[in-house]
């Protein structure tokens, strides 16, 4: 052998998915992208992820699952915990008691949530306050377009849901940052410190209503509120409002390769599998899919990954059918697909780069996250790697390896472990993006379109 045979015969050389892919898949990417850019831009919360699953679901035949309901191969059903997480399942040819094929995603994002007595005036200007919710940097969300989505429960029991800041005609909201002329104190300070979380206060109004009194901006904030919605100043004790960026999902470079938006983390994943299970035939094993809430904070709660929603629905398939839970978890495959950081040149020396994910090469695989010696990760086995890597090579999947950062430099966690703690063996896998947990984060088509193919050869493998 020459010893450009022995390299191309023994050494591994991933190649830019670019170079790889067709033009009918080139295609077909672009039509995938405008699709998740659609869901992208209406669903900015768990919720309106939720929402916009129980629509979609539908038009593609899915139904409420019912306890004792029949059911047999093909049949689509689907479970909408509480409007802030949702578990889907198309039915397989094969019992339960055989396992199934799951994908897991989450459809929260970091964002600041409105304090549950957020109103007040200082100044004569009137904010709103608010608790950070995930890990974000501080410093990045001031002097950025804010806007409010989420619903307040009224005293009349009505729930009102809010949306101001994505018409054209709406106004944003916006948290303030320092003149740079006055910050010598705040640039000493490091970027962790330099904008804190009682700062994070949001702008909503500077004009009083006519009268007396030291509060009459916010009165008047107050009252625009009212007219709209119909609530007073308790009923922000009964609700969820939240505070995302503004705006829309756009191509960004000129070659327009990346889309750039809030909140990809996670939910171009979510897309990824709903997009493949609505498109789904009859599968030998019954696909589930399952988008959750509160991944952010730890997969806690009622609408969380830990939370016994999952098994409730599994418990009531597996009845339909005679067969048992823990046989079906433990026959079953979970692909936890959740985003990897991109290689970012600017910061390379936080990464190994032999061992980091990288745009435009596909769906990256993730055999463990965790931090500082693999703490809390789901450290995959190498027979369940071989199995994502044989699924996935079978059905010509482009795809990459990763792992999150260098030794010691951080870490991270997904679902991952809470499904493989169900006894379901559990691998990672997600679209590679940059500025991750930012207001804007970028992901590159190609990895999206790809990271949607391997949900498909997961559901029917
Ligand atoms: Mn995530
Ligand atoms: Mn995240």
């Amino acid at each position: 052998m020459t010893t450009e045979e022995l390299r191309t015969s023994l050494l591994n050389a991933p190649k830019n998915g670019f170079t790889r892919i067709t033009a009918q898949q080139r295609a077909e990417m672009e039509a995938y992208c405008k699709r998740y850019t659609a869901f992208i831009d209406a669903a900015k919360t768990e919720r309106e992820a939720t929402t916009w699953a129980v629509e979609n679901a539908e038009k593609f035949g899915f139904r409420p699952l019912v306890p004792g309901m029949e059911l047999k191969p093909g049949d689509r059903v689907y479970r909408n915990n509480r409007g802030k997480s949702i578990l889907l399942a198309v039915i397989g040819k094969e019992n339960l008691n055989n396992g199934s094929n799951i994908c897991a995603a989450h459809v929260d994002s970091p964002r600041m949530d409105v304090k549950p007595n957020p109103l007040y005036e200082d100044s004569e200007i009137a904010y709103f306050k608010t608790h950070y919710y995930g890990g974000i940097k501080k410093y990045q969300w001031p002097t950025v377009a804010l806007a409010l989505h989420g619903v307040v429960y009224r005293k009349d029991g009505q729930v009102i849901t809010v949306t101001i800041g994505e018409e054209e005609s709406d106004p944003i909201l916006v948290v303030t940052d320092l003149l740079v002329h006055l910050s010598a104190d705040q640039m000493r300070k490091t970027l962790a410190e330099g904008i804190v979380g009682e700062q994070l206060n949001v702008v909503l109004g500077t004009e009083p209503i006519e009268g007396e009194g030291a509060d009459l901006v916010k009165l008047n904030v107050m009252k625009l509120l009212n007219e709209k919605y119909g609530i007073v100043e308790e009923d922000f004790l009964s609700a969820e409002l939240t505070i995302v960026p503004a705006g829309k999902c756009r191509e960004v470079g000129l070659d327009r390769s990346l889309l750039g938006a809030y909140g990809h983390d996670d939910r171009v994943c979510a897309f990824a599998e709903m997009d493949s299970l609505f498109q789904l035939d009859i599968p030998n094993k019954t696909a589930v899919c399952i988008l959750a809430d509160k991944e952010e904070i730890g997969s806690v709660g009622i609408s969380g990954m830990q939370s016994q929603c999952f098994e409730t629905f599994m418990q009531d398939l597996c009845d339909i059918q005679g067969a048992s839970l823990n046989r079906c978890f433990e026959n079953s495959f979970c692909l936890s697909a959740d985003v990897s950081n991109a290689f970012d040149p600017n910061f390379a020396e936080t990464c190994d780069r032999r061992n980091n994910s990288q745009l435009n090469y596909g769906v990256s695989i993730c055999k463990y996250t965790g931090s500082r010696g693999k703490g809390g990760a789901s450290d995959a086995s190498a027979e369940a790697m071989g199995h994502v890597r044989s699924t996935l090579d079978k059905a010509g999947v482009i795809w990459q390896i990763a792992t999150l950062g260098k030794v010691d430099q951080g870490g991270g966690g997904t679902v991952a472990a809470y499904m493989a703690n169900r006894n379901i063996v559990t691998v990672d896998a997600g679209v590679p993006v940059l500025c991750m947990h930012a207001p804007m984060e970028l992901v590159s088509k190609l990895d999206c379109y790809e990271t949607m193919l391997a949900c498909k050869a997961i559901y029917e493998a």
